[in-house]
């Protein structure tokens, strides 16, 4: 825990300011007023991290994968989940070419619910997943701070953003999802607009100049959109389905990125328990974590249990 003391020593940046929930500055004039209270302090945690270089991380994943014998077809579109007597047997192509496999996992991230349907499993399904638009901002550091070498990733639940250092000592501002955001859920997963929007921008740029006074307000807005795959509850869904071999690992709802390799074992353990006759919907199975030994029961990924009421139902989960 940091006191305010050690918070100004670390990040003299920061404003310890509190503010009076957040709401957005082009519907709010009182949008910087203060409460005239100041925040406790902070939880830092030195373990935590981040990766600033998800193509490099996912190229990583794909090097790990071929090393155990995984084959990657790129740009091919899966059209056909094929079935025999309620049980998997492959995944037919746009070209046609059909693939025969005794096992087929939807980690179709945005497009979850897409091949979801495709495969006919998704109205037996209690918890359901949708595409979600986001976007993130990034802006430069204050003059004389070097936010890419001394910056923290920083989860600000006062002004419900996040910010992390970005390449070229820039921040990267992203939504904690606040109540007063309209939420753009997204039909076509394929057909959506993917340029940062003036409103938007304004919103979770202006939220972080609340918490880093010096922030400089460049003109021109910039910044990545793209879709989150959202389950009811925020919560990933990691789990088999009514279909025999046929499994999913979805609803990473904006949050599941680093936990990847948990998240592979979980799947592993879970598909090699279920194709060997464990029934996980009757008896939820418990899987160990490799390094930390947790035992993780794996009903709490269920795509069948009720609507997790202690879910954050943002992208903190
Ligand atoms: C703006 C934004 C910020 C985020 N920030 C963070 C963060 O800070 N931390 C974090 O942990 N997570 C974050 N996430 C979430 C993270 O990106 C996802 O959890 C992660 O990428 C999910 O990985 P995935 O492999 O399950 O799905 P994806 O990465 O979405 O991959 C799904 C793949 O399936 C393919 N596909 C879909 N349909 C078909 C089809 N019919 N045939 C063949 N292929 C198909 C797609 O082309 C895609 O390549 C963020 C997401 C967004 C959008």
């Amino acid at each position: 825990i940091w006191d305010l003391e050690k918070l100004k020593e670390r990040m003299p940046i920061y404003s310890h300011d509190q503010y009076d929930g957040t709401t957005r500055p082009d519907e709010d004039e009182h949008f910087f007023d203060k409460t005239g209270k100041k925040i406790e302090g902070a939880v830092f945690t030195p373990g935590s991290g981040y990766v600033s270089d998800p193509q490099l991380s996912s190229h990583n994943l794909q090097v790990a994968a071929e090393a155990k014998g995984g084959e990657f077809l790129f740009n091919k579109e899966i059209t056909e989940i094929r079935q025999e007597n309620g049980k998997v047997v492959g995944v037919t192509l746009k070209s046609g070419e059909q693939i025969d496999a005794p096992v087929v996992v939807n980690v179709a991230g945005p497009h979850s619910f897409v091949i979801n349907q495709m495969a006919g499993v998704e109205e037996e399904m209690n918890i359901k997943t949708k595409a979600l638009r986001h976007e993130v901002h990034h802006v430069p550091s204050p003059d004389g701070f070097d936010f890419e070498k001394d910056g923290f990733h920083t989860s600000d639940g006062d002004n419900s953003i996040y910010f992390r250092p970005e390449t070229g000592n820039t921040i990267l501002i992203g939504s904690e999802d606040p109540l007063c955001d309209p939420k753009e859920w997204i039909e076509d997963p394929d057909d959506y607009n993917n340029q940062v929007t003036e409103s938007q921008w304004k919103a979770q740029v202006y939220r972080c100049a609340r918490r880093i006074p010096d922030l400089k307000i460049p003109s021109r807005t910039s910044g990545v959109v793209d879709l989150y795959d959202v389950s009811d509850d925020w919560i990933p869904i990691y789990d088999k389905s009514a279909l025999r071999g046929f499994y999913m690992a979805i609803g990473s709802s904006g949050n599941q990125f680093k936990n990847a390799p948990v998240a592979g074992h979980c799947m592993a353990e879970l598909i090699d328990a279920c194709e060997k006759g464990h029934d996980h919907d009757a008896n939820p199975l418990k899987v160990k974590t490799v390094y930390t030994g947790l035992e993780l029961n794996m009903g709490f990924y269920s795509r069948n249990r009720e609507i997790n009421p202690n879910s954050s139902f943002s992208v903190n989960g």
